[in-house]
């Protein structure tokens, strides 16, 4: 009986006992549960805007090194070294075309001023920078569209991004970089035909130097020093395209120099577009010297104004690039990690 009486009593407190134990357990899962550190997130693939550069932006007491991600750095770079025009067609397919040359020469060229604690200058060093903030809004809208459009994509011709070398106008032919510069030379960069910029009637450059002007200027390099008297200069090297390669510079001392450092030292000081090229002549008077020439620009890799003429006779920005770098191709470049 004392069994059977105190049997209700005891089931009573079991019951009490398991209810206390349930929620006793279901606070302390709880708690654990709560404790458990959230899982790391599975490693995604490398996502574009990874890559960063650093920029060196203005100079003298405006300078600053920006850190830019990649495809910041092209929306900056395209309206600066290709002009925009938003009033018609041509503006959205010359952008894609400039924002995959932009990238794929940072690419190539990050690195280029490691050794000053920078990627890439924003001069014509490198390749030209501005901020995309400065831009005008109808030009930021189409050369945003243009970079997300071609986002990472890259001219390769199967080892990474290639030197997308351009200039603004090639005169008729693109030179080899080996002629240009010297030194080896990619086949892509071994010069092509190009028909379409000669159409563009500023296509051809004059520039007339008085005699003694012309020696000042050659007398601030080393390379061209020619002293108290200069009497010709000629050429005497032409590439296979009709550019000049080598000059003599006959004075009070005799120079042998290439024409890419003559020009150089000519638009040191009056500007690029001063000396546009080296494909030009030079003829001689007693006052002085007449070069006459035509194009702009170093003549490696891409002609701008080809391309512009190309775009508006309807070719692709694939098949321009194939046209001014053969035997490349597109590629997304993070896909190449
Ligand atoms: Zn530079
Ligand atoms: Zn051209």
């Amino acid at each position: 009986m004392t069994r059977l009486a105190t049997a209700p009593h005891l089931a009573r407190r079991f019951r009490l006992a398991r209810v206390l134990l349930v929620l006793l357990l279901a606070v302390v899962t709880a708690r654990c549960v709560s404790r458990v550190a959230p899982r790391p997130p599975a490693p995604a693939p490398r996502p574009d805007h990874a890559v960063t550069l650093r920029v060196e932006v203005g100079t003298g007491v405006d300078r600053k090194l920006r850190t830019l991600s990649l495809e910041e750095y092209v929306r900056g770079s395209v309206p600066a070294e290709m002009p925009i025009n938003t009033d018609d067609a041509l503006g959205g397919p010359l952008a894609r075309l400039q924002a995959i040359l932009a990238r794929t020469y940072a690419l190539a060229n990050r690195g280029r001023h490691r050794s000053e604690g920078f990627d890439l200058c924003s001069s014509t060093h490198c390749q030209v920078y501005v901020p995309a903030a400065t831009q005008g809004a109808a030009v930021a809208r189409v050369v945003a569209d243009a970079v997300a459009d071609t986002h990472g994509m890259i001219i390769t011709s199967g080892n990474g991004p290639i030197e997308a070398l351009f200039h603004a106008d090639c005169g008729g032919h693109t030179s080899s970089a080996t002629a240009v510069w010297g030194g080896p030379s990619p086949d892509y960069l071994a010069g092509v035909p190009d028909a379409f910029c000669v159409t563009e009637a500023r296509n051809h450059w004059r520039l007339a130097l008085g005699r003694d002007h012309l020696r000042r200027m050659l007398n601030t390099d080393t390379e061209t020093t020619v002293g108290g008297r200069l009497d010709d200069v000629s050429i005497t090297h032409r590439d296979a395209t009709g550019r000049a390669t080598q000059m003599e510079i006959r004075g009070q001392e005799r120079r042998l120099v290439r024409a890419t450092q003559f020009r150089a030292v000519i638009t040191r000081q009056l500007g690029a577009r001063a000396f546009r090229s080296t494909f030009f002549r030079v003829e001689t008077s007693p006052d002085g010297f007449e070069f006459t020439g035509q194009g702009f620009g170093h003549g490696v890799g891409l002609c701008q104004t080809g391309a512009i003429v190309r775009v508006r006779a309807g070719s692709t920005v694939e098949q321009i690039l194939d046209h001014y770098y053969p035997g490349t191709w597109l590629e997304r470049y993070s896909t190449m990690d």
